[in-house]
């Protein structure tokens, strides 16, 4: 309830930010051309547009809870070509209502053309990072860094562009709107980069122990600083299946990765994380000591089952995929859950699938079935071989009734999560049972 109340709280500020300045312009009854109005329009819409696609990453908890990472990041990626279009189209208007306003994109035109020129410039490298995003993969950190330096440019020079201007702030009312966006980015930017990673609360650990699972994945157990059972220092509240973001040094210009807690959520658990050391931070984890600090910003997303009534839950996950699952299956089960569960967990070979001792001792506790699918098992291997498919769905699921009644959770690499996808939409599970979260943010 509280879920869909913060939804529908969220959506109508959005909204409203990226309404209020047209709604406000068509009310008022200043005279001027076509092409010249829908300059005005379209200049308006970029710049709320803009200031909420800044806004929405910020990584804003009680956003990311209501609609998840993948939700908050595709909304800010859908508002970023809506943004780059309406620039397009902002400038095609200017220059149809007087062709002579072509010179307001020469070097030497005023200083708010200038400005305009320059921010449509910066988004255009924008634009361009966003596509060549995957072919920079192994950059990952010098391609965020580039992403926010581009943004924050766009924003300033747009920003002068309509001050320079000095058309539209003549309107007290839209002068008034104009500080209220101003206000909205700098308040929640000045959170995100400055505020939160220097005073947030609770957000400094100590690592307890570096657990090998196997030869490539490690379990981090962190402690709250101030001891095991430190009350100056809270123990992370989250909901099972939830993230952080995870920091070596509490420098802003740290690297910070996602992670989830993979341990249940009961209070006073120790918070863990299991991780794949697959590059070059996550190694870095694998060779913490016990003792040293780390930060930790979230709880974000809303992958749980917390947020959603269902008769039970069908869990896909891949490789390290399974660590939502395993915080709410170790929820679940400190919290005597009845309902019956399924959990399709797909591995290369055996020894990477994770965690089966403790899916044996957990399925003892709940009504839960395992089923183990490999991609590449060695003779004598019994169980299911290959895809997440149809036939093996049809194996695991109950009748076509009961099984609209459960609710799906897909997690993993994003090949395994699209196909899943096409799977269960193959079978007609309803949009809002099925729940995904991609371990690969961009
Ligand atoms: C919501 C979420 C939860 C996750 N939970 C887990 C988990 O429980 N266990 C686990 O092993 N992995 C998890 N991951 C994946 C993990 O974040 C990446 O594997 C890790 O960031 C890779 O870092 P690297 O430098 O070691 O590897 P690299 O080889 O440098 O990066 C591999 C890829 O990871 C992504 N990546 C790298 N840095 C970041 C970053 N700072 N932020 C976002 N993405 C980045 C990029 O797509 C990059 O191409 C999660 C990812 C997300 C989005």
């Amino acid at each position: 309830m509280r879920h869909q109340l913060a939804r529908g709280v969220w959506s109508a500020a959005l909204g409203a930010a990226l309404l209020a300045p047209v709604l406000l312009r068509l009310g008022s009854d200043e005279p001027g051309s076509l092409w010249m109005e829908l300059s005005v329009l379209t200049g308006l819409l970029a710049l709320s547009a803009l200031v909420c696609t800044a806004v929405l990453p910020s990584r804003l908890r009680s956003l990311t809870s209501a609609f998840g990472i993948d939700g908050v990041l595709g909304v800010h990626r859908c508002l970023g070509v809506v943004v780059a279009i309406l620039v397009l189209a902002h400038i095609a208007f200017v220059v149809a209502s007087n062709p002579a306003n072509v010179a307001l994109l020469d070097t030497d035109a005023p200083a708010s053309g200038r400005a305009g020129t320059a921010a449509t410039l910066a988004l255009g490298g924008l634009v361009a990072l966003a596509v060549l995003r995957h072919r920079l993969r192994h950059r990952y950190e010098v391609w965020r860094w580039l992403h926010v330096a581009l943004a924050g440019a766009v924003l300033v020079l747009s920003g002068l562009h309509v001050f320079w201007l000095n058309h539209l702030i003549q309107d007290l009312g839209m002068r008034t709107l104009f500080v209220l966006l101003a206000a909205l980015a700098l308040g929640v930017l000045a959170y995100r980069w400055a505020w939160r990673p220097a005073f947030g609360r609770g957000s400094e650990y100590l690592v307890r122990e570096v657990r090998p699972e196997n030869d490539t994945v490690s379990t981090v157990v962190l402690q709250a600083r101030g001891g095991r059972h430190a009350v100056d220092s809270p123990s992370l509240e989250f909901a099972p299946g939830q993230f952080a973001w995870l920091r070596l040094d509490r420098s802003l210009a740290a690297q910070e990765h996602p992670f989830t807690m993979a341990s249940g959520a009961h209070a006073g658990h120790s918070p863990e994380f299991t991780i794949r050391h697959s590059g070059d931070f996550t190694s870095t984890l694998r060779r913490l000591r016990p003792g040293s600090p780390v930060w930790l910003d979230g709880p974000h997303g809303s992958f749980t089952v917390d947020f959603r009534a269902a008769t039970g839950l069908v869990m896909i996950a891949g490789g390290v995929g399974i660590t939502p699952m395993m915080s709410m299956l170790r929820t679940l089960a400190h919290r005597g859950d009845r309902r019956p569960h399924r959990l399709i967990v797909v591995a290369g070979m055996v020894e990477e699938l994770l965690f089966r001792a403790e899916l044996a001792q957990l399925r003892r506790q709940l009504d839960l079935t395992v089923v183990e699918v490999l991609r590449r098992p060695l003779p004598g291997w019994s169980g299911f071989v290959g895809e997440v498919d149809a036939r093996l769905l049809a194996a695991v699921l109950p009748g076509p009734f009961r099984r609209n009644q459960l609710d799906y959770f897909v997690c993993g690499p994003p090949a395994l999560v699209d196909s899943v996808l096409a799977e269960l939409t193959e079978l007609a599970i309803p949009a809002p049972r099925v729940h995904c979260e991609q371990f690969d943010l961009v």
